[in-house]
């Protein structure tokens, strides 16, 4: 492959095709962060929307440290992995009282920050300080493995094919040409070759190998957990427990409850979960809902009940914090996918709100 050559078509290719995305118009370190990480494990049709309430609401690194975590994950709320709302808050936190807002310059240093990886460090260095790194993900990384037909390919070997090729350009605009490429034309199963405007440079394609390289690993079994949420009320409030921040989904809202042991009936699951995690003991009535629901690394079905308060002061003994709350305060609060669609269906209930 003539790394020259290739770099020129990929790069003409992307300023008259590139897609006009929100972040793409400008290089203010901030948002191009933002972005970064929104996007993340997170498709760009569903970052967008996220991103543009974001900078509405926190729309420079201040208003953002200002915030209190709270209202962070409430924007986030439906985004996912929220390590990231989490982390960013703290790392813009950490710019803006210790490091007097200034931004870091190199990957090295913003791969320092909590939650920049590799791949997000190098994306941002060379878009907003133009470092001449390259941004290797899964797509860049298939993409490489094509150019060269090979099953597999390090990133050591990716780092020297796209490096020798950025050259002359912009890095920035070339490490996001490669990922726009992998993402619209190079896909991982029937990759779109005839509207590709590298193929001239495509070993892959030349030896009519593009459905076998690079070669898929076998897919991992997902555990799956059979989950008992109550939601338990009194007086006209519900209880609900904030998780703890170190916790997956942590610092968000949810109803009390956890993992049905093996031989445990849902309703016995939840007496104990609601004396470990809260301190209370509860009557457990009829069934709402069953929600499934898919993480990335394992499956739930969430099997929530009505339940009433029979004895006790509730007491964040397993969790971050626990409230009794009035339904009209639910929506101020930050709750996971699934605990929302338990909302959902409490909202169409026509006894809502009961006591
Ligand atoms: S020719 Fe096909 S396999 Fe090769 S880079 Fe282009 S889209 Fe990918």
């Amino acid at each position: 492959m003539d790394p020259n050559a290739f770099a020129r078509d990929l790069v003409r290719w992307f300023r008259r095709r590139g897609r006009d995305l929100p972040w793409r118009r400008h290089r203010d370190p901030y948002r191009v962060w933002i972005s970064e990480i929104m996007l993340q494990q997170t498709r760009i049709e569903t970052a967008i929307p996220y991103y543009q309430r974001f900078l509405r609401r926190f729309p420079n690194m201040r208003s953002f440290a200002r915030a209190p975590l709270d209202r962070v994950l409430k924007i986030w709320e439906g985004l996912g992995y929220y390590a990231r709302a989490r982390n960013l808050h703290r790392a813009v936190s950490t710019l803006v009282h210790e490091h007097g807002g200034r931004f870091p310059e190199t990957a090295d240093d913003w791969e320092s920050l909590p939650g920049v990886g590799a791949y997000s460090a190098a994306a941002i260095a060379s878009i907003v300080n133009g470092e001449p790194v390259v941004a290797i993900d899964g797509n860049v990384r298939r993409v490489a493995a094509r150019l060269r037909n090979a099953a597999r390919v390090s990133d050591a070997e990716v780092e020297v094919l796209f490096s020798a090729s950025m050259g002359p350009h912009e890095p920035g605009l070339f490490n996001q040409a490669v990922m726009e490429l992998g993402q619209r034309v190079c896909f991982p199963r029937r990759p779109a070759c005839a509207a590709c405007p590298v193929r001239r440079h495509c070993a892959a394609f030349s030896a009519g190998t593009t459905e076998r390289v690079p070669a898929r690993k076998a897919g991992r079994p997902v555990p799956h957990y059979e989950i008992a949420v109550g939601v338990c009320r009194k007086a006209g409030r519900i209880l609900v427990s904030r998780r703890r921040e170190d916790a997956m989904l942590g610092g968000l809202w949810e109803f009390p409850g956890g993992k049905i042991r093996p031989g445990e009936s849902p309703e016995r699951a939840l007496a104990r979960e609601f004396a470990e995690e809260v301190g209370l003991r509860i009557a457990v009535g009829p069934k709402i809902v069953t929600v499934p629901h898919r993480y990335s690394h394992f499956s739930v079905n969430l099997h929530a009940y009505e339940c009433r308060h029979a004895a006790g002061r509730p007491r964040a003994l397993d969790c971050a914090e626990v409230r009794w709350v009035r339904p009209a305060e639910l929506k101020k609060l930050a709750f996971p996918a699934a605990n929302r669609r338990i909302l959902q269906t409490l909202k169409g209930d026509r006894g809502w709100p009961k006591t």
